[in-house]
């Protein structure tokens, strides 16, 4: 069963490609002549110095002449993509290609840099061999990176490809530096071959990432599929306790859909000093977390929201997909309103499947919801920009991000969640409790990715959410959704007998509206909040803090301005591009908010079952 399942995704791709390649079966039945070999690409991968943080490459690329059209043009065109799916962001992977050579039947010839990404190679052979070495210095789950201790590969970073050949078999062949005993990766082995992989396109390819070094690995079975967890890094965890509870977080995920489409399933994870995240693959993932993530409850809840959230993408964007996300353009932006339900819809499910799971109370849930909706009103941004249009302008705004972004956008991510919340919430009050959103994503699975083999248009997102509700969603689609417009959040939250409060407490201290940094003595702002005092009487990013009232800042602005009253005026010396200058600044009132779900009074039978349904509380 999950193997057809594989198989049928194969198809997919295959079928939504727009070019058919015509070296397959295209020989006439009277021709006597036997078909042409398929054509074939294989990618040696070897780090011989390691230390230099070099990953060398050789394509060899086998049968193509007539696939590639390269006998009548007398050239072929190599290319690297400019981004990897899931990170919506042009990166120019080929800023760290140097040295590419190619050879024709083992004779070099001639190649030409003709765009950013693309060389052309001239030749007219069927056999050719491209070399280059890749710098890969940079670990993040959306880059390559190789040192003395471990390599790391995102695909769309390394392996080259040709347009014409993408839908036919790419091989990689990994020569691990001396020494180094383990390869990782969600490419299928190629059974009698050391360290060989292979995947039967190149999207497929670029969907596995590898590990490679002497990582530790684990396996667990949850819903009935095997699964590896492969290590880098040292840190302070109990791995029986780890595969416990990776295993409960994966088999409560697989009963939102209720299909496992995966054979095996692979966790690259990667220990750090700080920072974190993920990226999604078809049947991997790769995590990043620091050493001390299991080193508190706190922590450790994150760590495993992270692994909800990048397990659960297996389902919803890689295989639950808006349209523009798949088959993808490697060299141009793809584009989506729909990031708020590929991104955000998963972190909502992230901390909804923790709660299935067992890992948070019901009230730790509701704590949750209530503080992600605090911190998407508390950004003013959230008045600005639709999380439409925040998914579109991923690529120029969320991924590059300045001192005004706080002020004029919304992320996907959280906005997206809380939208997830109240999706679910409409859909159990629509259907009496007769359904959730469980049965949309269902829904969306069966028909698009099994049924018709694509990804789903804004409009039949709409068209299935309201068949599954059972009634219209206008406030959701018109005002949540395409708007900034303020959302009517009880609306959402009274069928299941609840109530946002904000116990913010009432403010009477006036508000300045500006974040500081410290480094030595030196408070520089780095924020300034819009349509707050510091926004209206001219304090800018990047001006340092001298004086207040004429008493030298060297430390916390706040105590400066905290005690003082809406109205009354501050005089602040700045230090701005080497300049001092005076800015009287009148305080204003503080409009932070601070979100929490009460229940309502009186609480209906109905609104209770409500609940209970809604947080799987049995
Ligand atoms: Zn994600």
């Amino acid at each position: 069963m999950k193997k057809n399942a594989r198989l049928l995704y194969l198809l997919t791709v295959w079928t939504l490609f727009a070019c058919p390649l015509s070296f397959a079966n295209t020989t006439h039945p009277d021709d006597e002549t036997p078909p042409a070999p398929s054509p074939s690409v294989t990618y040696v991968l070897s780090m011989p110095e390691p230390q230099t943080h070099y990953f060398e490459v050789e394509m060899q690329i086998k049968n193509s002449a007539a696939a590639t059209n390269a006998t009548k043009n007398k050239y072929v065109d190599i290319k690297m993509p400019v981004w990897t799916p899931g990170s919506y962001l042009i990166r120019e992977y080929a800023k760290n290609v140097e040295g590419f050579t190619a050879t024709a039947a083992g004779k070099p010839v001639l190649s030409d840099k003709i765009s950013k990404n693309t060389w052309r190679v001239f030749a007219a052979d069927n056999d050719l061999a491209i070399r280059y070495r890749v710098y890969a210095n940079e670990l993040t789950v959306r880059t390559s990176f190789v040192d003395i201790d471990h390599g790391y590969v995102t695909p769309a970073s390394m392996f080259m490809y040709v347009d014409a050949l993408k839908n036919g078999l790419h091989r990689v062949v990994v020569q691990p530096y001396k020494g180094w005993k383990n390869v990782a990766t969600g490419l299928k082995s190629v059974a009698g071959s050391v360290n060989t992989y292979e995947a039967p396109d190149y999207d497929i390819l670029v969907d596995s990432p590898i590990e490679i070094g002497n990582q530790r690995t684990f396996t667990f079975t949850a819903a009935n599929v095997p699964h590896t967890v492969a290590m880098f890094g040292d840190a302070d965890y109990n791995e029986q306790r780890l595969a416990a509870d990776y295993k409960r977080v994966c088999e409560t995920a697989a009963t939102v859909v209720g299909e496992h489409p995966c054979t095996d399933y692979l966790f690259i994870v990667h220990h750090i000093p700080q920072g974190g995240g993920g990226l999604e693959h078809l049947n991997s993932t790769t995590l990043e977390t620091t050493r001390y993530a299991y080193s508190t409850e706190a922590n450790y809840k994150s760590f495993l929201s992270l692994v909800a959230h990048e397990y659960f993408h297996l389902w919803n964007v890689k295989r639950i997909r808006p349209i523009a996300l798949g088959p993808f353009d490697y060299e141009n932006e793809n584009y989506t309103h729909m990031l708020w339900l590929s991104e955000g819809c998963t972190s909502f499910y992230a901390e909804y499947i923790l709660r299935r799971a067992g890992f948070h109370t019901p009230d730790a849930y509701l704590g949750r919801v209530a503080s992600d909706i605090t911190q998407v009103e508390n950004q003013p941004g959230t008045r600005v920009q639709s999380v439409t249009e925040s998914s579109w302008d991923a690529w120029i705004k969320g991924y590059r991000p300045n001192e005004n972004s706080g002020n004029t956008t919304i992320s996907y991510y959280s906005k997206g969640s809380v939208l997830g919340s109240l999706l679910n919430l409409a859909i159990l009050a629509g259907s009496n409790g007769e359904r959730t959103m469980d049965d949309l994503m269902r829904y969306l699975y069966q028909e698009y990715y099994k049924k018709q083999k694509r990804g789903f248009t804004d409009d039949e997102f709409r068209r299935a959410a309201e068949q599954i509700a059972g009634r219209p969603l206008n406030d959701f689609f018109t005002t949540a959704l395409n708007t900034a417009d303020p959302i009517n959040y009880n609306a959402y939250f009274e069928p299941v007998g609840l109530q946002l409060t904000n116990v913010a407490a009432k403010a009477q201290d006036g508000y300045l509206g500006a974040a500081t940094t410290v480094v030595n003595g030196k408070v520089t702002v780095t924020g300034v909040r819009r349509g707050s005092a510091a926004y209206t009487d001219g304090l800018n990013v990047s001006d340092e803090i001298i004086s207040v009232n004429g008493l030298r800042v060297g430390d916390d602005l706040l105590r400066f301005i905290s005690g003082r009253r809406v109205g009354d005026t501050v005089n602040l010396l700045v230090n701005r591009a080497g300049q001092l200058r005076e800015l009287p600044i009148k305080l204003s009132q503080n409009t932070l908010v601070s979100y929490r779900l009460e229940p309502l009074p009186n609480q209906t039978a109905k609104q209770k079952a409500l609940y209970e349904k809604w947080l799987f509380i049995k």
